[in-house]
């Protein structure tokens, strides 16, 4: 049935063995005729952004859901407000341009109805093409949206067990509570792996040298970041002192292995010393007013808060030792008098191995009863997150529904991502940000600009067409979605 001219996949036959593959699988057939007779409600692990979406997603489909957030009881230790979607770190979701693509991902949740989505908008400060949030508001706006949910029941305690009926969805994140970790290992008969993300110090934007700074977005557009510009003698002054400065020692359990786009500041400068000048701290595009010039090096500060008090040092994480961030981040023109409201630091990550464990559906192999979501998948960010509890809320709802799970075009930026987190010919697995290296090749050549717009034009007309299928199954669904 050729019912979609011009896109790669033309049949309902292709489309219902790739994306509802499980139908014929005996394991998953086996469980559907079980799991009719168990209560119909889903227990999820985690009110992080995937845990708050995939709750979103199953009770918009009129599913009972149960969501666990051990917080304000416990908190790990880069969490610290009782709200729910809680952002640890940055308060930017990265580019909105559909010319990237952690833009084009944005656009398909939207299109998914994502809850995480919306709030970003209703709560979004100046950030240029990023979509960043004020990030009080952006939680407040998530814990409001699912306490008022009938369906959704919240409990704040600390899961420490995997509940052995319901639909159950983990989404506990990258720093899941050490004894839920242990029942995860036990479930799943593999180590957790463990490799350090990184905090970006905040500075009180009432303290910095107005005389020394300024605002502008890189080529003239618009000014949403504070720069700090730096002539040769100063960038290099300041890269002796990173790199002599002392660190925080790594910890015997915890193995220094770093995800490529954020080591810390020090272990990028040790590369070389011109690393950070085109890295972080380059320049490009940022004329300086005063002298007209583009200086050699250049601090972004962006702002953290609606009312714009608080700024981050971009890309500024790192292992330095508190005192050491203030000595010597104090040396950045325009930072001399900088009250840090926040010290950058690294965290343990734990992820597993998704491409032995999960299906695509994010239906544990073994146990298609439990599903994965969020950063614990080995997806990296937290748009990447929240797109995993999108998917997994979908599915844990289908199969309530007694419908097959779905899977997302490998041509989309989700389906890209699922691919990758679940590809068992990757040799070392590690978590993965959202990037058009995911994408499968165009069926012509073509480069630059017009290869990311030809890939994100695919991109959204499959993910239309996909849509479709799955809500036109049951036209009752189509609503829903
Ligand atoms: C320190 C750090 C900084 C990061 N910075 C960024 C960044 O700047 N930008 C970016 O895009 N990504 C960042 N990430 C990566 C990641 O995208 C975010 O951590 C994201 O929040 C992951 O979403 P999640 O829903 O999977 O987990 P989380 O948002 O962490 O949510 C998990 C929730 O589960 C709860 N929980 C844990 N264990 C239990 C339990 N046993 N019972 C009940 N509840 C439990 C936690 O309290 C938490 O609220 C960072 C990660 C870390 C660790």
């Amino acid at each position: 049935m050729g019912f979609c001219p011009g896109l790669i996949y033309q049949s309902w036959d292709f489309f219902s063995t790739c994306y509802f593959p499980l139908r014929s699988v005996d394991i998953q057939s086996h469980f559907m005729e079980n799991f009719l007779h168990m209560e119909k409600q889903i227990t999820i692990i985690g009110g992080g952004l995937a845990g708050c979406e995939a709750a979103w997603q199953a009770s918009k489909r009129d599913i009972s859901v149960l969501l666990y957030e051990m917080k304000p009881q416990r908190f790990s230790p880069a969490h610290v407000s009782s709200l729910l979607g809680e952002l640890v770190c940055s308060n930017s979701l990265r580019s909105n341009s559909l010319y990237n693509a952690v833009g084009l991902l944005k656009e398909e949740m939207r299109r998914l109805d994502s809850l995480i989505m919306k709030v970003a908008e209703e709560t979004r400060v100046p950030a240029g093409e990023a979509l960043a949030v004020d990030r009080q508001a952006f939680s407040s706006g998530i814990t409001a949206r699912l306490e008022a949910i009938d369906k959704v029941k919240i409990f704040r305690e600390e899961m420490t067990q995997i509940p052995s009926e319901d639909i159950v969805i983990i989404a506990s994140g990258p720093l899941t509570s050490p004894p839920l970790a242990e029942s995860i290992k036990k479930l799943t008969g593999e180590e957790s792996l463990y490799f350090y993300d990184a905090i970006s110090p905040i500075v009180d934007g009432e303290s910095l040298n107005k005389n020394v700074v300024f605002r502008a977005s890189r080529y003239g557009e618009g000014n949403d970041y504070i720069n700090c510009p730096m002539t040769p003698e100063e960038y290099y002054r300041f890269v002796d002192q990173l790199l002599k400065g002392e660190k925080v020692p790594y910890r015997d359990f915890e193995r220094p292995v770093h995800f490529e786009g954020c080591l810390p500041l020090e272990e990028m400068a040790e590369r070389g010393r011109e690393t950070l000048a085109h890295g972080p701290m380059k320049p490009v595009g940022l004329k300086e007013p005063r002298s007209g010039k583009i200086p050699y090096a250049v601090v972004q500060l962006r702002q953290e808060d609606g009312p714009g008090t608080a700024f981050n040092l971009v890309g500024f994480q790192t292992k330095l030792k508190w005192k050491e961030q203030e000595r010597i981040f104090r040396l950045i023109p325009g930072l001399e008098q900088a009250v840090f409201l926040r010290f950058g630091s690294l965290h343990r990550n734990t992820f597993i191995h998704s491409p032995t464990l999960l299906q695509k559906t994010l239906q544990l192999k073994k146990d298609p009863r439990i599903l994965f979501a969020g950063q614990i998948t080995g997806v990296e960010g937290y748009v990447e997150s929240a797109a995993m509890g999108l998917l997994a809320g979908i599915n844990a709802a289908r199969v309530i529904q007694g419908k097959a799970p779905v899977i997302p075009p490998e041509t989309t930026a989700m389906g890209g991502l699922i691919h990758y987190i679940t590809n068992q010919q990757v040799k070392e697995f590690q978590p993965m940000n959202v990037n058009f290296g995911l994408f499968p090749p165009l069926a012509r050549r073509i480069r630059g600009k017009d290869k990311r717009t030809a890939i994100g034009e695919r991109a959204l007309k499959d993910l239309e067409v996909w849509k479709k299928l799955f809500t036109a199954e049951n036209a009752e669904d189509a609503e829903l979605i």
